[in-house]
């Protein structure tokens, strides 16, 4: 049977940058597990150009693992690449590619995995899951987990191999990205006060976001498991105005808000949208009454923070050979898991200081601990009582 590398380059091989299709890299994943007499289904995206598969393995029932991964990967536009970036190379124990990192190497050792899987009869259900348009928000991964959470199959863990250096990762923070349109009145700058500026709203608004932010990281609880170890907020783009001498009528900013597993980030979101609607809007309505300021969600996800004394945690422990549980900044598919009742741990090969960036890699090293880790996690799969 091939090995973890022999997949990965033909993982690799596949541009599933999240704005393409990932259909090609799917079919390939499911006619390995067809050659393995494995059953598995798609579930498309709307265009059908993208899906995420699911497959079982073992007995039926509820309980059991599931191991998941997504298959795109971040665009490398812009990055200069000593290597080709869609087609896999081998230096120094180092293998190169988009995507060896994060994370088409643990999907490979998976695959690689499974025929020692099916050496024995598993006692307990697995669940192999490969999602799409992760990095682009965990888009992709919400029909599954609805699917899943509606089943009566459905597993009690999950592990997501996306590279922690194969240290076991219990938990990350949540994001909730929102958009603001503040919607004004233009007029000639000469005479300011018979327009609405909305880039001067705006900055109130942003101005009152720095105030929760700093809040958040002096007084409210902290967290020294997540670094930062508090909720924070941000404002990252913002846009307005045409002209010096127009009084800008239009603005918009995006912020996000990184918040740790026990806030609820809508808690920030209303507590803007409040200083809206009481401070802002009336003094903008007395001047024109179409004056508005609108909010909308972007592309978000929950955080993650599974319980050290779970037996999620406990089996990681087991199959990583360490209970050094710690947490990682970038999010994942996790939290989105979690709240459909399957407690998910995070361990996988290769660093997201690789990740995103040109020259990704995964060492050879690296991929052979993820292989052995889910050799030790068959072998319990095959003696559970
Ligand atoms: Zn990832």
């Amino acid at each position: 049977m091939p090995s973890s590398s022999a997949i990965l380059a033909d993982l690799i091989a596949f541009d599933t940058t999240s704005r393409e299709s990932n259909l090609a890299l799917i079919d390939y994943a499911r006619a390995y597990l067809a050659g393995l007499g494995i059953d598995s289904q798609l579930l498309f995206n709307a265009e059908r150009s993208k899906a995420n598969l699911h497959a079982r393995l073992g007995p039926a029932g509820a309980g059991g693992v599931m191991l998941s991964g997504h298959s795109d990967v971040v665009p490398v536009d812009g990055q200069s690449w000593s290597v080709p970036a869609f087609e896999m190379t081998e230096r120094d124990g180092r293998l190169y590619g988009r995507g060896t990192a994060d994370m088409k190497g643990f999907l490979a050792c998976v695959l690689a995995s499974l025929p020692a899987f099916l050496e024995k009869p598993l006692r307990l259900p697995l669940h192999i899951a490969i999602s799409y348009d992760e990095e682009v928000g965990c888009l992709g991964v919400r029909s599954l987990v609805e699917q899943l959470h509606a089943s009566p199959e459905r597993p009690d863990i999950c592990l997501i191999g996306e590279p922690t250096e194969m240290r076991p990762v219990l938990g990350h923070k949540g994001k909730l990205a929102m958009r603001c349109e503040v919607h004004g009145a233009a007029c000639h700058s000469a005479y300011a006060p018979q327009g609405v500026n909305a880039i001067e709203y705006a900055a109130r608004l942003i101005g009152k976001l720095g105030e929760i932010g700093c809040r958040l990281a002096a007084v409210e609880h902290h967290d020294s498991r997540f670094d930062p170890p508090y909720s924070t907020v941000q404002t990252g783009v913002i846009q307005g105005g045409r002209a010096l001498n127009i009084v800008p009528a239009e603005c918009r900013f995006d912020f996000e808000m990184r918040v740790l597993p026990a806030d609820d980030p809508q808690t920030v979101a209303a507590e803007l949208r409040d200083y809206a609607e009481r401070a802002l809007l009336p003094r903008m309505r007395a001047v024109s009454a179409a004056s508005d300021i609108r909010f909308s969600e972007l592309p978000s996800y929950p955080g993650l923070l599974t319980d050290p004394a779970s037996q999620a945690a406990e089996l990681l422990a087991l199959i990583s050979g360490s209970r050094d549980f710690s947490t990682v900044a970038f999010g994942t598919e996790g939290g989105l898991f979690d709240q459909a009742g399957i407690a998910t741990v995070i361990c996988g090969p290769g660093s997201m200081d690789q990740g995103h960036k040109p020259d990704e890699f995964v060492t050879l090293e690296q991929l052979d601990s993820c292989d052995a880790l889910l050799v030790r996690l068959g072998q319990w799969m095959q003696r559970h009582s």
